[in-house]
C-alpha cells in the first residue's frame, strides 16, 4: 500500500482538497462549497480528507487558508470565515489523522506551488492573487519570505498614484482610502464601478490596468523581483490584456532596478492547492 499526501485549499467560498503521490502527481481530487458553520466545515474536509485517501495511509497533510494565522502553532482565523477564529486546525487535523500538518497563508502557498509547479521558476518571485481581494506571497532562495514574528506582508494595502472614474466608491477595507487593493480587488471593482469585473467596460479595464501597473511599479522597486506572477480570478478575467497593460505601466514608472518579467499563473485556480500538497511533502522551512 502506497502512503499519499493531502492537501487542501480552505477558501470562503470553496473547499478543494486532493491526493497526491510522492512525485506530486494528483490521484484523487474534490470541491465542495464552503458551509458557514465552523463544525459543519471541519467535518467536511474530514469526510473529503477520507474520501481522496481512498484508504491508503497519510504520510503527511498541507493547507492553505486566509490569513491571519500563525503558522508554528497551525491556529487560523481566516478573515472571511468569520466563525473561523482561534481554531487550532493542526491540532484537530493531526489528532484525528495522525501525520504531520503544516498549515500557510493561501497567497504564500499559491507562490510555493508557482514556484515549484508553475514552469521557469525565476527567483526571486512575486507571486499576486486578485480576487475579492487581493494578497501575495514572495519567494526567495526557493523559500517563503516572512515578516518580523511570523507576520505576512500585505502587498496590496500600498498607496498608489491612481487614476479612478468613481473616487466616491473608492474605499478599503483595510479603513484607508487609497490603498491598491480599494482599486482593483473584485471587490473594489464593484464599488467603484457597480459591477463584477467581468462586466467592466474597455475604458474601466484601462484604469484598472493602470492602476494595477503603479502597485506593481511599487512591489518591484521595492523587492526588484525577477518576476511577477499574477493569478486570482480578476487576473484570470482580465486575461493577457490586462497583464500586458500593466506591465507598460510598471515598466514606464520604474526606475533603477530592472524590470520583472509580469506573467499569468499557468496553474489557473488550482495554484494554493498544488502548493498546499507542496506544503505536505516538504513542510514550512
Ligand atoms: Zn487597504
Amino acid at each position: 500500500m502506497m502512503a499519499v499526501y493531502v492537501g487542501l485549499d480552505i477558501g470562503g467560498t470553496k473547499l478543494m482538497v486532493a491526493a497526491a503521490d510522492e512525485s506530486g502527481r494528483i490521484l484523487r481530487r474534490v470541491m465542495k462549497s464552503t458551509p458557514l458553520d465552523l463544525q459543519e466545515g471541519l467535518d467536511l474536509l474530514h469526510s473529503m480528507v477520507a474520501e481522496v485517501a481512498n484508504g491508503e495511509p497519510i504520510a503527511g497533510m498541507g493547507a492553505a487558508i486566509g490569513g491571519p494565522l500563525d503558522w508554528h502553532t497551525g491556529v487560523v482565523s481566516p478573515l472571511h470565515q468569520p466563525q473561523w477564529r482561534d481554531v487550532p486546525l493542526k491540532e484537530i487535523l493531526e489528532s484525528r489523522w495522525q501525520c504531520p500538518f503544516a498549515v500557510d497563508v493561501d497567497t504564500n502557498a499559491a507562490a510555493l506551488g508557482e514556484y515549484h509547479a508553475g514552469g521557469e521558476a525565476l527567483d526571486p518571485m512575486l507571486y499576486v492573487t486578485i480576487s475579492t481581494g487581493i494578497g501575495g506571497g514572495f519567494m526567495t532562495g526557493g523559500q517563503v519570505y516572512r515578516g518580523a514574528n511570523g507576520s505576512h506582508p500585505e502587498v496590496a494595502h500600498q498607496s498608489i498614484p491612481y487614476r479612478c472614474a468613481n473616487p466616491d466608491g473608492l474605499q478599503c477595507e483595510c479603513g484607508l482610502p487609497d490603498c491598491l487593493e480599494a482599486l482593483v480587488s473584485g471587490n473594489g471593482i464593484r464599488r467603484i464601478y457597480g459591477c463584477p469585473a467581468e462586466e467592466l467596460g474597455a475604458d474601466q479595464w484601462d484604469e484598472v490596468a493602470y492602476n494595477l501597473g503603479q502597485g506593481l511599479r511599487n512591489l518591484a522597486v521595492i523587492l526588484a523581483p525577477a518576476v511577477i506572477v499574477l493569478g486570482g480570478g480578476v487576473a484570470v478575467g482580465g486575461g493577457e490584456r490586462l497583464v500586458a497593460a500593466a506591465e507598460q505601466v510598471m515598466r514606464a514608472y520604474l526606475r533603477l532596478v530592472p524590470a520583472p518579467k509580469v506573467k499569468l499563473s499557468s496553474l489557473g485556480y488550482d495554484t494554493a492547492l498544488i502548493g498546499a500538497l507542496l506544503v505536505a511533502r516538504i513542510g514550512l522551512g
